[in-house]
C-alpha cells in the first residue's frame, strides 16, 4: 500500500521539504514539496535520495555493549545499565571534566539533537565539551559574540533582495549554504544575476560557484582576511564609509580605520596574489551597489586569520550601511527564539573563561577546540584528569578532526565511552555502549537551529513520516535517558527529563517583565501545553512563548504547536526586517566594530603581509551529493565526479612529473596519504585539493559501500596544531602539502 508523508530534509542547512513515498513503511521515493513555504518544491540529489540513506542496510538496528573486548547486540536495558556503571564511577573518581561530550554536526539537523545536550551539559558541569564547530564555524560565533554581544547572533545576506553579492570561501552550487539557510541557493544566485545585480566570488578554486559569477578573484588559500582588510582600507582612504541607518548603533569606526591604516591594497597584493587594482574595484562596487551583502563561510574560517576574516565580513557589512538592511545582512528571528526582551546593555562575551588542560587553549562559546581532544585523553599533567570517558552524539571525529591515527589511539585508550550514531564507524568502533538512532523517516523535524540563520522567517514541522518500529527507540528518548544516566538519576522516567525542562524555563519566563506570561503560574501553563509527547510539549512551549506565539492566550493569531500542525506545509513569516538595536547585548549596547580580542590579534595579521610560504598548499572541496562523512554508503550518492582525488593544476603537475590518474603521495605536518591525481584548470596554480570526509578503511567499521572506495582521510596530513588562536578553529585551508609521485597508471 503506498502512501505520501511530508518530512523535512536533514541532510544540509537548506532543509527543504519533501514529500515522501512510503510502502508498506519504507520510504520509496522522495521528491520536492511544492507547497512548501520556504523551499517551494526545490530539491537536490542527496534529498532524492533521502529513501536509500533512510533504509541502508548497514544502519543499525539494536544497541550494542562491549563483552569481552566485543561490541554484541543486547537490550536497551541492558544498554543503559551499561552506560550508569561505565560513566558515574569516572565522574566521581576523577571529576565531571574528566568526561569529554563529542557533539558532531548531524546534531543540529534533529529535534533530539537540539533539545537534549544543553541539558546533559549541564547536568553533567564538564568544561570538556567538544563540537564540529571547532572544525568549520567558531570564528563566526567568535566575532558575533564581539561585536554583537551575542556568539549566536549571526547576520545572513538577503539573498532574494540583494543587489550585489560578494562570497568568499563559500560554494553554495555544491554545498548549499551554510550559517545561511537557503533552500535553492543556485537558483536564488541566478535570480540575482537575472534581476541585474552582481556576483563576486572570492575562491582559489574556479567552482561551479565561481563560474556563474560576474567576477571571479582566485586568491590565495589563507589569506582571506589581508584581502577584506585591504578593501576595509580603501573604504576608509576613498571616503566611502556610509553607515547610514546604522550610525546609532556602533561604535569604534574611527578606530577600526586607524586599525586598517597599514592594509593598503599595495601590501596585501603580493600575500593574496591579488592586484591592487582589483583590490580597490572590490571595495568600489560593494560601496557603490544600491544594497549589498558580503557573505563568508568555510574557506575562509578554516585559516589562520578565521576569526578576523569573519569579523571583516561584518566590518565591510556595517561600513557601507548594509548591514540589518533589506538586501543587506539581517539578523533572521526564528519563531522558537524567547521574545525579544527590550533594547539595551548586556553583559557582552567572553573568551577564554577557562582553558584546555595541556595546550591551555582558551573556551570560546563554552567549547574547546575539537583539534587538542587527542591530547587532553593521552596527555598527562599536574592540572587535573584526562578524560577518561567519552560521550559521543552524532560525530565521527576520527574522520573529521585533524590527525585522526593519534584519536583513533586515543579513544581506544579510554575507560569508557558511549556513542549515540546509527553507524558502526571509525569513531563509534570504539564504543563500549552504542546506542543507534531509528532512521530519519521514524523522526520527526523541526530546524531550531537553521530558523535562526534563514533567510526568511518561517516555520515547519513534520511528524516522523513512518511509526516507530517496536524494537526500536527514539532518538529524543535515547538522549533523554543518556542524560539520566550520566548524571546519576538512571532509571528515572525520561519524560522527567522534559517536565523539569518545562519547569525551569516556565518559572523564569513568568518572572520576566516583558515575557507574554509575566505574572502568570507556572503550573497553569504547563498544564496548558499540547503534544503527544515530552518534546512535543517543549516544541508548543517555546513557540507559545516565542515572538510570534500566542503568549499562552495573550495572543489570540499567534503561534502554538497545534496551529502549526493546522500547517503541514509550514508558515511563512515573512522576509526578514531590520531589527537593530534588539539583538545587541554588548556592554555597550551597541555594535563594538573594534572589539579588544580583535585588535589584539591585528598584528598577527599584519606579520602576515610579509610571509609567504613556499611550495603548494592544500584546499577542500565540496560535492553536492556529499555532506562530511555522512553520505559516503548510500550507493546512488557516490562515484562520478563524487570522488576522493588530488584535484591540481597541470602546470604544476607538469612541474612535478605527475601523470592524470596515477597515484600521488600527498606529504603534511601529521602524516601522509595516497590518492589518485586528477588534473584540472578549475584550480590555481600553487593550491592541490582533496575533499574532506574520506577515509573508510579500519577495520572493526561496518560500512560495507563506503569501505569499498574509502578514499583517503585529509585530515591526516594535519597534527592539530595549527589554530586560530581566538576560535580555536582548526586550519584545514592553505596547508602546506609535499608531492611525490608513486606510480604511472597502468
Ligand atoms: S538541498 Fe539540502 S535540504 Fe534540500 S534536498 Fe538537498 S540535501 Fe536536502
Amino acid at each position: 500500500m503506498s502512501r505520501t508523508a511530508l518530512r523535512i530534509c536533514p541532510l544540509c542547512e537548506a532543509t527543504c521539504g519533501l514529500t515522501l513515498t512510503v510502502e508498506d513503511d519504507r520510504v520509496t521515493g522522495a521528491r520536492g514539496d511544492r507547497d512548501d513555504v520556504f523551499s517551494r518544491g526545490f530539491i537536490c540529489p542527496k534529498g532524492a535520495s533521502f529513501g536509500a540513506a533512510d533504509s541502508d542496510p548497514d544502519r543499525l538496528r539494536t544497541p550494542m555493549v562491549r563483552r569481552g573486548g566485543e561490541l554484541r547486540e543486547a537490550t536497551w536495558d541492558e544498554a543503559f545499565d551499561a552506560v550508569a556503571a561505565g560513566l558515574r564511577p569516572v565522574v566521581e573518581r576523577y571529576g565531571p571534566h574528566a568526561v569529554g561530550v563529542v557533539l558532531g554536526n548531524p546534531n543540529v539537523h534533529t529535534v533530539a539533537g537540539a533539545l537534549y545536550p544543553t541539558v546533559l551539559l549541564a547536568g553533567l558541569r564538564t568544561r570538556s565539551l567538544f563540537t564540529a564547530s571547532t572544525l568549520d564555524q567558531m570564528p563566526k560565533h567568535v566575532s558575533s559574540g564581539l561585536l554583537y554581544g551575542d556568539a549566536n547572533a549571526v547576520p545572513v545576506p538577503d539573498l532574494d533582495r540583494t543587489d550585489h553579492l560578494l562570497l568568499i570561501g563559500a560554494n553554495p552550487l555544491e554545498s548549499n549554504g551554510s550559517l545561511c539557510t537557503a533552500p535553492d541557493f543556485p537558483g536564488k544566485l541566478k535570480a540575482l544575476r537575472a534581476r541585474g545585480g552582481t556576483l563576486t566570488v572570492i575562491d582559489p578554486r574556479r567552482t561551479r560557484t565561481a563560474r556563474l559569477a560576474d567576477r571571479h578573484v582566485a586568491a590565495r588559500p589563507g589569506t582571506d582576511a589581508l584581502l577584506l582588510a585591504a578593501m576595509t582600507h580603501v573604504l576608509f582612504e576613498e571616503d566611502l564609509v556610509d553607515l547610514g541607518h546604522l550610525a546609532p548603533y556602533v561604535q569604534g569606526v574611527d578606530d577600526v580605520a586607524a586599525a586598517v591604516r597599514d592594509f593598503t591594497p599595495e601590501a596585501a597584493a603580493g600575500a593574496c596574489d591579488v592586484g591592487a587594482d582589483t583590490i580597490r574595484t572590490l571595495a568600489r562596487e560593494l560601496a557603490a551597489a544600491p544594497t549589498a551583502a558580503v557573505y563568508g563561510r568555510i574557506g575562509s574560517c578554516t585559516v589562520p586569520h578565521g576569526t578576523l576574516a569573519s569579523w571583516l565580513v561584518d566590518v565591510l557589512n556595517v561600513l557601507t550601511g548594509n548591514l540589518d538592511r533589506p538586501g543587506g545582512a539581517l539578523f533572521p528571528l526564528s519563531a522558537t527564539d524567547r521574545t525579544p526582551r527590550p533594547a539595551g546593555p548586556g553583559r557582552g562575551f567572553a573568551l577564554g573563561r577557562w582553558n584546555s588542560r595541556v595546550s591551555r587553549h582558551p573556551e570560546a562559546k563554552g567549547e574547546l577546540p575539537i583539534s587538542a581532544l587527542a591530547e587532553e585523553i593521552d596527555t598527562a599533567t599536574d592540572d587535573g584528569s584526562p578524560i577518561r570517558a567519552v560521550i559521543a552524539v552524532a560525530a565521527n571525529p576520527v574522520l573529521s578532526a585533524p590527525d585522526g591515527d593519534r584519536l583513533d589511539k586515543a579513544l581506544g585508550s579510554l575507560d569508557f565511552m558511549v556513542v549515540v550514531d546509527p553507524y558502526l564507524n571509525e569513531t563509534s568502533r570504539h564504543a563500549h555502549v552504542l546506542l543507534p538512532p531509528p532512521p530519519p523517516s521514524r523522526a520527526p523535524h523541526f530546524d531550531f537551529a537553521f530558523n535562526t540563520l534563514a533567510v526568511r522567517n518561517q516555520v515547519r514541522y513534520t511528524r516522523a513520516a513512518v511509526p516507530l518500529e517496536p524494537d526500536r527507540m527514539a532518538e529524543t528518548e535515547i538522549l533523554a535517558r543518556l542524560v539520566l544516566a550520566a548524571t546519576g538519576m538512571h532509571g528515572a522516567d525520561p519524560e522527567a527529563v522534559d517536565a523539569m525542562v518545562v519547569d525551569q524555563t516556565l518559572g523564569k519566563a513568568v518572572t520576566e517583565a516583558h515575557s507574554p506570561v509575566h505574572g502568570r503560574d507556572p503550573r497553569e501553563l504547563a498544564g496548558l501545553l499540547t503534544g503527544d509527547n515530552g518534546p512535543e510539549r517543549r516544541l508548543d512551549m517555546m513557540l507559545r512563548l516565542g515572538p510570534y506565539g500566542d503568549g499562552f492566550g495573550a495572543r489570540t493569531d499567534g503561534l502554538s504547536l497545534e496551529r502549526l500542525l493546522a500547517h503541514p506545509h509550514g508558515i511563512d513569516l515573512g522576509p526578514l526586517r531590520s531589527r537593530l538595536p534588539q539583538p545587541l547585548k554588548t556592554a555597550s549596547g551597541k555594535v563594538e566594530l573594534l572589539p579588544r580580542p580583535i585588535a589584539d590579534d591585528l598584528p598577527r595579521l599584519k606579520r602576515a603581509l610579509g610571509e609567504r610560504a613556499d611550495g603548494l598548499v592544500l584546499v577542500g572541496r565540496r560535492h553536492l551529493r556529499s555532506n562530511n562523512s555522512w553520505l559516503h554508503n548510500v550507493p546512488a550518492l557516490t562515484g562520478g565526479s563524487n570522488r576522493c582525488t588530488l584535484h591540481i593544476h597541470p602546470s604544476d603537475a607538469e612541474r612535478l612529473g605527475l601523470v592524470d590518474g596515477a597515484r600521488v603521495r600527498v606529504k603534511g605536518a601529521g602524516g601522509a596519504v595516497v590518492a589518485p591525481v586528477e588534473f584540472t584548470e578549475g584550480i590555481r596554480p600553487g593550491v592541490v585539493s582533496l575533499p574532506h570526509g574520506w577515509g573508510h578503511d579500519r577495520p572493526g567499521t561496518r560500512m560495507s559501500h563506503a569501505s569499498l572506495d574509502p578514499g583517503v582521510n585529509v585530515n591526516q596530513l594535519l597534527d592539530g596544531s595549527l589554530l586560530d588562536p581566538l576560535s580555536g578553529n582548526a586550519v584545514l585551508n592553505g596547508v602546506p602539502v609535499e608531492l611525490a609521485p608513486l606510480d604511472t597508471p597502468s
